[in-house]
């Protein structure tokens, strides 16, 4: 096995690493709320709704979700836009659809799947959501590794590891005893110790073992586009009016948005401009006060039923913005 060569060192004490990881994570986890209660159907939804979102993002969202539809039997039972008006603002839709097709699954299949492999068979579970999953929830032996645990691998070892041998390396240090911990901890240790750009050395509880104590090497610097765009904003004292992205779109299908407008023109007014990020784009967005073109296609949706429609998380921000909804 890769672990042999990569952390099986003779000076690299496996039993010592394991326990400061944990030891460190006991007293140092954050307090997060997918952290008071390992129930399967909770650590799944945490697991994906952390996918490519940022956790105090997740925070807010899981309590509302878990509200909304507080077992997998009333999310599998859920009309999908029930399910994407929760989601909406968290982005990646796609992972919601899975979510819920997911439930269904569960439901009808009569129990929760309780191993890796089972997990995978799940729409919208890969390797890495299966083994969170099957550790945390389950305690299977099983490791996870993310972009986090990849940094913290990375450094320790002075290696620039391929995948197999990060998923071989993070199996060989897995605790046995506490996999889920274990795995959480690891997690942890990337997300506020060993940061992508000056890692908290003095602070890490495993530096004594760390190869590198610090970057392995420099960064790419990630290229960022720029877009600007525009909105249209045709009020009414109780409707707004909206357009619909077709179920056969490939980005944000069957969502509610504000009809997108070339530019302002004389009957417009300057409504507000704002920032809006979506992966590698800033986006300028406008938003322009008046009439819209005869051309496009929406519907008046009347202001008490926005907060049950799935909008688009830049719809949902536009309509916060001026206190059209909460
Ligand atoms: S010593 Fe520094 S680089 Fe090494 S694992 Fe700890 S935080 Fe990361």
């Amino acid at each position: 096995m890769m672990s042999s060569r990569l952390v099986h060192t003779a000076t690299f004490d496996v039993r010592w690493f394991r326990q400061r990881v944990l030891r460190w994570y006991d007293t140092h986890k954050r307090d997060l709320p997918w952290r008071t209660n390992y129930d399967p159907y909770r650590v799944w939804l945490a697991e994906i709704m952390l996918q490519q979102t940022r956790v105090a993002a997740v925070v807010e969202y899981y309590a509302k979700f878990l509200r909304r539809f507080p077992t997998v039997q009333a999310l599998a039972a859920a009309r999908l836009s029930s399910v994407l008006a929760a989601w909406s603002g968290l982005g990646y839709y796609r992972r919601a659809r899975a979510l819920h097709q997911a439930a269904k699954k569960i439901v009808k299949d009569g129990a929760f799947p309780s191993t890796a492999d089972q997990l995978r068979s799940l729409p919208g579970i890969g390797r890495y959501t299966a083994a969170a999953v099957a550790s945390i929830a389950f305690g299977e032996p099983i490791a996870v590794v993310d972009g986090n645990v990849e940094r913290v691998l990375q450094r320790v070892t002075g290696k620039n590891l391929s995948n197999q041998e990060r998923w071989e390396s993070a199996h060989s240090l897995l605790s046995r005893k506490r996999p889920g911990d274990f795995n959480q901890a690891m997690m942890e240790l990337g997300a506020t110790i060993c940061l992508p750009r000056q890692p908290q050395c003095l602070l890490c509880p495993v530096s004594k073992h760390c190869t590198t104590r610090g970057e392995l090497s420099r960064a790419k610097v990630e290229v960022r586009h720029k877009r600007e765009i525009c909105y249209g904003l045709n009020l009414r004292d109780d409707a707004v009016w909206l357009v619909y992205r077709p179920k056969s779109s490939s980005l944000m299908p069957g969502m509610w948005e504000l009809p997108e407008i070339r530019e302002p023109n004389g009957n417009h007014q300057t409504a507000l401009t704002l920032k809006h990020s979506i992966t590698i784009t800033d986006y300028t967005v406008r938003v322009a006060r008046g009439p819209v073109s005869d051309s496009v296609q929406g519907r008046w949706v009347r202001r008490s039923r926005l907060a049950a429609l799935p909008l688009t998380g830049l719809a949902r921000k536009i309509l916060q913005a001026i206190q059209v909804i909460q």
